[in-house]
């Protein structure tokens, strides 16, 4: 019997999750735009410098998600991140701060994770799916954006912004478009081991929103300093536009006025928009269409929290067994 086929446009968690869920039911190919795996779980490396730019940790509160995370954190692909947190103010002054969970990293990266799940699946790299077109008797023929045919599909599983999928599924898509608010990621790293006695400060009153001292997460390494530095969500929000250069220049001084450290001492220094980075709704939306034969989730269909991306992505891998493979 052939079995059916199904793209999945996006290898972040979510992806994943669904391609690994339905590999044994189906034909399942994952489209990629980006270089490398991940998404917003994703690291940058620079010399000796890997700077966790998306997400900086998760928690699992639910038994599913731990059950799931067991292996991973016996074999150290998942550890807790250890070590003093505080907030600090626009002043400089710093407060303790707790954290009430485990809040627990990927290693050695945080993309490490995703890269382990990624192990045997079918994933096109640098391939952005770009068109859709009408649904032909045979399926669904997808392009990319220079009209490369990418295959014909029963199934396609969008893990984009709602944004995106719009544009990708046109009419189709009949969910309002969730909002989500853009972040500016700062990477500074220095030559010299971090001296201070945190390893992450939420910052209040200020544009910049958090430090995250990346060198002190399991795994990494920890005789140089890499820092990701988030900017506030609405301060990216009206800053969006702005020259990129001088959004740099203002996270800088502001991590200088507030830490102390002088951020010329740096020799690594570099800034990345997100432009979708986290939902700022409280409304989500849900899209399964199996008689059109298309779906998607992410973080806008649930919350923007690595555990709840993943319980949504199961939940849709378990919607689609139900509804195509319930005699298999
Ligand atoms: C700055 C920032 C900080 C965050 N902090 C945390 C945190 O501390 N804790 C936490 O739990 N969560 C955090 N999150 C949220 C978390 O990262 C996301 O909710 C989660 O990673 C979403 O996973 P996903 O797979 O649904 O989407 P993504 O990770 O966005 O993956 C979607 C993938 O689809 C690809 N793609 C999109 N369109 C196309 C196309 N047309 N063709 C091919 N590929 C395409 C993208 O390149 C991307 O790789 C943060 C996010 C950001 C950006």
């Amino acid at each position: 019997m052939n079995k059916i086929k199904i793209a999945v446009i996006g290898a972040g968690i979510s992806g994943l999750t669904l391609a690994r869920e339905l590999q044994n039911f189906a034909q399942v190919k994952i489209f990629e735009k980006s270089r490398g795996v991940g998404g917003r779980m994703s690291t940058r490396y620079v010399e000796d410098f890997a700077f966790d730019h998306g997400t900086q940790c998760f928690t699992a509160r639910t038994k599913n998600f731990q059950n799931f995370l067991r292996p991973f954190l016996l074999s150290n692909d998942v550890n807790p991140w250890l070590g003093k947190v505080i907030n600090i103010e626009n002043d400089g002054s710093v407060s303790p701060r707790f954290w009430f969970e485990t809040h627990l990293v990927s290693s050695p990266n945080m993309n490490s994770l995703c890269k382990k799940l990624a192990l045997g699946l079918d994933i096109i790299l640098e391939t952005e799916v770009a068109i859709l077109g009408e649904k032909q008797s045979d399926g669904w023929h997808l392009q990319d954006k220079n009209g490369n045919a990418l295959g014909i599909f029963d199934l396609v599983i969008s893990t984009a912004p709602s944004a995106q999928t719009k544009n990708l599924f046109h009419q189709y898509f009949t969910c309002q478009e969730i909002l989500m608010q853009p972040c500016f990621a700062l990477m500074l790293g220095f030559k010299s081991e971090w001296n201070r006695d945190w390893i992450f400060a939420k910052v209040r009153n200020n544009p910049i929103k958090l430090i995250a001292v990346n060198s002190s997460k399991f795994g990494r390494k920890n005789n140089v300093t890499s820092l990701v530095i988030h900017s506030r969500d609405s301060w990216s929000r009206e800053n969006l536009e702005r020259d990129q250069k001088q959004i740099q220049q203002d996270l800088l001084e502001n991590f200088t006025q507030v830490t102390g450290i002088n951020y010329k001492d740096a020799s690594y220094v570099n800034l990345h928009r997100w432009l979708y980075a986290l939902v700022d709704e409280t409304k989500y939306e849900k899209f399964f269409n199996p008689n059109l034969g298309l779906s998607a989730t992410s973080d806008w269909s649930t919350n923007s929290r690595i555990e709840d991306v993943w319980i949504a992505a199961m939940n849709l891998a378990e919607k689609i067994k139900i509804t195509f493979f319930k005699n298999q």
